[in-house]
């Protein structure tokens, strides 16, 4: 199969939403997917207190787990070596590729299936086979369909969610020559039959992880296709690839944890399939595959690590919940943000991938509704964190001390001095007086343009007189 085109990341933001939000079938396609969501979300939690109490639970394990990061580490090391299993480190994507190429050309692999992983799509890890003559076919449903039409996934949970039955009936048509149809478990089982032979042709199989549990040494993940696990057993390589954060202290961990995602996700009790990887096949074992992998990438997560507010961006256990209940999200769509991961999470973990300076929209792509605050499982803050970002956005560039890079980038000396007079105004009541005399007498003379803030709107005129003159005069006037 070919590769889809490379799409080109960290174009204007603000555009591709203009042109998202006159696509009235994409706006139809993402409503109706969300209204969905949002009920089935709200159904499985219909014990409030319960939901409450779990979530608490939830934001302590992720916490607790942060606060040992470095030494979870090591001890998951430690237990995934004892049990057979190889671990890699990789500082960025580019050395994270270069470890599954070294894997691959050292097993001769010509063919690779990926269960889903977003930590891959972080790596471009399809482009990268591809560029050195390996085939990376997607199995899960989702991702498969999007492949086959050359886009990037839209949603982290749900990659094809922007697209209805009809568009995918039309795809598999052209692409695969299948007949129409719109009957969606009709079109799941094409899919089904052209990759159960892929399981089995490939040399490699690549997946994520949900948890890496620590004291055990054992790698979780969650599904409901079944693809995961034949991409794990099936063929004789297996590399899972996952983010520094993924690491829980213990195997109890899992199981609140794996309520909160499932719930918070699709509203489901529980996931079809749950895959516990602990070790290789060992002699007299009938499946399984015979070496695996994990790649464990930092990519940018241990500068939300440093700080100790930007470090709970890290909690996130990737239900998509927020994205589902974000009035931004849910209007543009994913494609939007032109990164692997969009919406409120997107918005706060990929200043820390990519560096501030390329996403510097995506922090004020929130009406700080609070949502994504309110629904999230495992309770990170996300407004407080966006509000810090867009801080982070226009405070003076600082490279020596700089928190984040690419911090500063909005940085306007001119909207920086406004906004110290207005401050120097709003504290000194004397001051303030004075100001708000002469912008009451001289108020003919307020510019009407006030750049992007007056593209749709007037700008803000002060009345003839202060409501304190008004007041006063009222008073006399009465006495
Ligand atoms: S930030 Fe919270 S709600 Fe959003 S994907 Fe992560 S865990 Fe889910």
């Amino acid at each position: 199969m070919s590769q889809p085109a490379r799409i080109p990341l960290r174009d204007e933001f603000n555009s591709r939403a203009h042109d998202a939000l006159g696509d009235a079938q994409l706006r139809r396609n993402f409503r109706g997917a969300m209204d969905s969501l949002m009920e089935k979300r709200a159904a499985a939690f219909s014990d409030a207190d319960e939901r409450e109490r779990l979530r608490t639970l939830g934001n302590h394990i992720r916490a607790r787990a942060l606060s040992r990061l470095p030494d979870l580490l090591e001890q998951l090391e430690s237990n995934l070596t004892a049990n057979g299993i190889q671990v890699h480190w990789a500082e960025t994507t580019e050395q994270a590729n270069r470890i599954v190429l070294d894997i691959a050309e050292r097993r001769q692999a010509r063919q690779v299936i990926k269960g889903k992983s977003m930590v891959s799509e972080e790596m471009d890890m399809n482009h990268v086979l591809a560029d050195h003559g390996i085939e990376c076919l997607e199995s899960d449903m989702g991702e498969y369909i999007i492949q086959l039409d050359h886009e990037k996934p839209s949603h982290i949970i749900m990659p094809a969610i922007h697209k209805n039955a009809d568009q995918v009936a039309r795809l598999f048509e052209r692409e695969l020559g299948e007949p129409y149809t719109r009957d969606v478990n009709q079109l799941i089982q094409t899919g089904r039959r052209i990759l159960r032979q892929k399981f089995f042709d490939a040399d490699i199989g690549v997946s994520g992880v949900n948890f890496a549990v620590a004291e055990t040494g054992t790698l979780v993940l969650v599904e409901n296709e079944g693809n995961g696990r034949m991409s794990t057993t099936v063929p004789k390589v297996h590399i899972a690839v996952t983010g520094i954060e993924k690491v829980v202290a213990h195997l109890r961990d899992v199981v609140p944890l794996l309520s909160l995602l499932t719930r918070s996700a699709l509203g489901q009790p529980i996931t079809t399939y749950i895959n516990m990887i602990s070790r290789p096949r060992q002699a007299g074992e009938r499946d399984g595959p015979e070496e695996v992998h994990l790649v464990l990438l930092d990519n940018g997560r241990s500068q939300a690590f440093a700080d100790s507010e930007l470090r709970q961006t890290l909690n996130c256990i990737r239900c998509g919940a927020c994205m589902n209940h974000c009035p931004v999200y849910t209007r543009v769509g994913g494609h939007t943000y032109g990164e692997v991961y969009p919406g409120p999470i997107g918005a706060i973990i990929t200043p820390h991938l990519v560096g501030l300076d390329k996403v510097p929209d995506h922090p004020s792509a929130s009406s700080l509704c609070g949502a994504c605050g309110e629904v999230c499982p495992v309770r990170i803050p996300i407004p407080s964190l966006l509000r810090r970002l867009r801080e982070e956005n226009v405070s003076r560039p600082d490279p020596g001390h700089a928190v984040m890079r690419g911090q500063g980038s909005k940085y306007s000396a001119l909207e920086s001095t406004v906004w110290t007079l207005w401050r120097t105004l709003y504290t000194r009541p004397l001051l303030y007086r004075l100001f708000r005399f002469f912008a009451t007498r001289l108020r003919a003379l307020t510019p009407s343009r006030l750049g992007p803030w007056t593209e749709h709107r007037g700008a803000p005129k002060p009345a003839a007189r202060s409501l304190h003159e008004l007041a006063r005069k009222h008073l006399e006037q009465s006495r």
